[in-house]
């Protein structure tokens, strides 16, 4: 099952073939049907509440007749989670771009926060802020039932979906103090952008492998496999859970594989009218175009 955010609106996702994703190409229009009209009002229109009765809302999902589906423009697609309670970021979580950081391979998780203002839909405009600004194209786990104390083996059931996220950078905030700022340095509006839809893992032909990449101005800056990653969605949440108790809706960005813009040398950082294009095969394509504040 695959759902979006239209115009502040739940819809399920009509089950057409995912977007060629790789190369950045266009996303063809999504078809779509509006979840609290089609069932009548036992589901609300709110994207953000429907986690609270995620395998209600799954089971119902499953008889939804596509026929009245109606296409849904990329300019009204907002943030598929668009206001967590709890957002949990992990650094480092891929060998190659711990590597390029210059940092080993860490034996715990590496977790901070993205604030959750800082979030955006999967298309339109980002404000540069003042600084350096880079791109991580990552994996974003959404949590549909309460956790704490999980085990590895049962971490996917946790899982309502895989979403395309970007953890927008300003590295010289997140440098600036004695200690890294990572919250404050990923947190400038519009510096979460999550989307275009949020697809159940059973969806994936491998849902613990696959491939995610962006492009600046067409030319792929970032291409990864989550197979690489250090700590997988399931050990996420059990490490997570361990401590906080996850509840409906929080999201996990997964981390970012090697090729961001500080990693390069010389360095490279975006600039306004720069345009990024965040895709993850199976689940879909986000573009953003950069302007000055
Ligand atoms: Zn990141």
């Amino acid at each position: 099952m695959r759902i979006a955010n239209h115009d502040g609106r739940l819809v399920v996702v009509a089950p057409e073939p995912p977007a060629p994703s790789a190369g950045g190409g266009e996303t063809p229009p999504l078809r779509a049907v509006d979840v609290e009209t089609t069932s009548n009002g036992l589901f609300g229109s709110d994207p953000q509440a429907i986690y609270e009765r995620w395998a209600e809302f799954r089971g119902w999902a499953e008889s939804v007749d596509f026929g009245r589906a109606e296409p849904v423009p990329e300019r009204s697609l907002r943030a598929a989670v668009p206001r967590p309670r709890q957002v949990f970021a992990i650094g480092l979580n891929y060998r190659d771009h711990a590597a390029e950081s210059g940092f080993e391979i860490p034996a715990e998780p590496v977790v901070f926060t993205k604030y959750v203002s800082s979030f955006t839909g999967p298309f339109g405009d980002i404000t540069l802020s003042p600084g350096d600004v880079d791109w991580e194209v990552e994996l974003v786990a959404v949590v549909g039932a309460r956790a704490r104390g999980v085990g590895e083996s049962a971490g996917w059931d946790y899982v309502a979906g895989l979403t395309v996220g970007q953890d927008i950078s300003d590295r010289t905030v997140q440098f600036a103090a004695a200690l890294p700022q990572f919250g404050l340095g990923k947190s400038f509006p519009g510096f979460s952008p999550v989307g275009p839809v949020l697809v159940t893992p059973d969806e994936l032909p491998d849902r613990d492998d696959v491939e995610l990449g962006c492009e600046v101005n067409g030319v792929s800056v970032q291409k990864g496999r989550t197979a690489d990653l250090v700590f997988p969605v399931p050990t996420l949440i059990a490490k997570l859970s361990a401590i906080v108790e996850l509840l409906p809706g929080d999201v996990i960005f997964t981390g970012t594989p090697d090729g961001v813009g500080h990693g390069r040398d010389p360095r490279r950082y975006l600039h306004a009218g720069d345009v990024l294009t965040s895709w993850i095969t199976g689940i879909g394509t986000m573009k953003h175009r950069f302007v000055a504040a």
